[in-house]
């Protein structure tokens, strides 16, 4: 089958708003660790998919779910040891002393959408604040906090911009003051408006955003004020959890924050669609006072639950986190290396494995290069190496690879990005 045939023949019965990387679609084949393969015979460096978070068709993740579905698979309604299993050894991630419960989705927009019933359903208020470039799902009542998908809202929904220290120069502590001046009005906002504040949905990265940097504590600070108006802060770890930032397992701790609600997917199955709500006993007790059923077919059945143990198994005995810190400072290093060389990289951020380069037309005027980035990352592709890009003006490149990436990857990655910048002008 050619790839021009398949191509066509996806347009036509999936239509065109179903996206496809890159300018020439790479139709791929096989995937192994950090490696897709493709139709073309080459292989291509992953250095973007979070979903293989232990690299593409990890044999351990294989073997889990292809066992499991041997045995058994059927839904959470039967009494089952591994579901059991999993969902304890999954909520102790977060801590001794965290009293977290767990309740199984699909993905992650299902999990943001359970978060955002238990929000509001606990609260008896409406009001949910999102941020002015993000992304958390595609169901009616997430795509509204989706400030990317829908640019306009109802008044259940408020966004406020991030901190960007890097366009915005003004200080970490100036920065801080105005995003809690604007979390303050915007409370306040809800308040007078009659919608009441249920709750401050975050992604733990600010991934859409482009990964800009946060003053340190602005999470728990931002957290702290919606608890003391009376509503719940949800951290969305749909990308940064599993120990992508190096430091620590999950985003929100590397900020110091205490969530009441988090959502996970993409990362946990390794692929298998599996995703879920980790919420406080109290929260989870008072929405089953409300709702005595939460049932949900595919979610958290065996087979979903051996491919998530097996990746818990896989981070822990591969030494993944450490991994992904240890790495991820060679590669931003790399980075920066590459900044002082290239004028079309404004800035370079990044922790553990998730890695953000701003490319601008001049570095005065911050002016953003998205054309370029565009090209930069269609040349990589052609090049053998993959990543994407992202943020308000696409002009972020985003490289978020598997955890598994070593040193020889960071070096083909560092060298082909070089050799790119190079040929690309701002
Ligand atoms: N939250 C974040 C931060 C995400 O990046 C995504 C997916 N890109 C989602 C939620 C939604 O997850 P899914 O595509 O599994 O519904």
């Amino acid at each position: 089958m050619s790839t021009a045939h398949l191509l066509e023949r996806r347009q036509a019965i999936l239509g065109r708003n179903a996206p496809l990387f890159y300018e020439q679609p790479l139709h791929v084949v096989r995937g192994e660790g950090v490696w897709l393969y493709g139709a073309d015979g080459r292989r291509y460096l992953d250095a973007y998919n979070n979903v293989a978070h232990v690299g593409h068709s990890h044999p351990r993740v294989v073997e889990a779910i292809a066992a499991q579905a041997r045995t058994l698979n059927t839904s959470t309604r039967y009494l089952h040891e591994t579901i059991v299993d999993y969902a304890e050894r999954l909520a102790a991630t977060f801590g001794p002393g965290s009293d977290m419960m767990v309740m199984f989705c699909c993905s992650g927009s299902e999990a943001n959408e359970l978060a955002l019933r238990i929000v509001r359903e606990c609260s008896g208020r409406r009001g949910v604040i999102s941020t002015a470039h993000s992304y958390h799902g595609n169901t009616a009542a997430v795509s509204q906090v989706s400030s990317i998908l829908s640019r306009t809202h109802g008044p259940e929904v408020r966004r406020i911009p991030v901190i960007d220290p890097y366009r915005d120069g003004s200080g970490p502590v100036s920065l801080l003051d105005r995003y809690c001046t604007d979390m303050a009005a915007t409370i306040d906002g809800f308040a007078q408006d009659g919608q009441g504040l249920a709750g401050l949905l975050l992604c733990t990265g600010l991934s859409s955003e482009g990964l800009p940097e946060q003053p340190a504590g602005y999470m728990k600070r931002a957290a702290e004020m919606v608890r003391a108006a009376g509503g719940y802060f949800i951290a969305d770890e749909v990308q940064g959890g599993f120990g992508r930032f190096g430091s620590h397992f999950w985003g929100h701790q590397v900020q110091g924050a205490q969530p009441d609600i988090v959502t996970l997917g993409k990362p946990m199955g390794n692929g298998h669609p599996l995703a879920a709500v980790i919420a406080r006993r109290e929260l989870v007790e008072r929405f089953t006072e409300l709702n005595p059923m939460y049932f949900n077919t595919f979610a958290g059945n065996p087979v979903s639950c051996a491919a998530g143990m097996a990746v818990l198994d896989v981070i822990e005995d591969e030494g993944l986190v450490a991994h992904a810190q240890a790495t991820g400072e060679l590669i931003l290093a790399g980075l920066r290396d590459l900044a002082s060389r290239h004028t079309l990289i404004g800035d370079v951020r990044g922790q553990g494995m998730f890695f953000a380069v701003e490319l601008v037309e001049d570095r005065e005027t911050k002016a953003p290069a998205g054309a370029a980035a565009k090209a930069v990352i269609n040349r990589m592709a052609e090049a053998g190496v993959l990543i994407s890009r992202i943020g308000p003006f696409d002009n972020v490149l985003k490289i978020r690879p598997p955890l598994p990436f070593d040193r020889t990857h960071a070096a083909q990655l560092l060298e082909t990005l070089d050799q790119v910048l190079a040929t690309v002008a701002a």
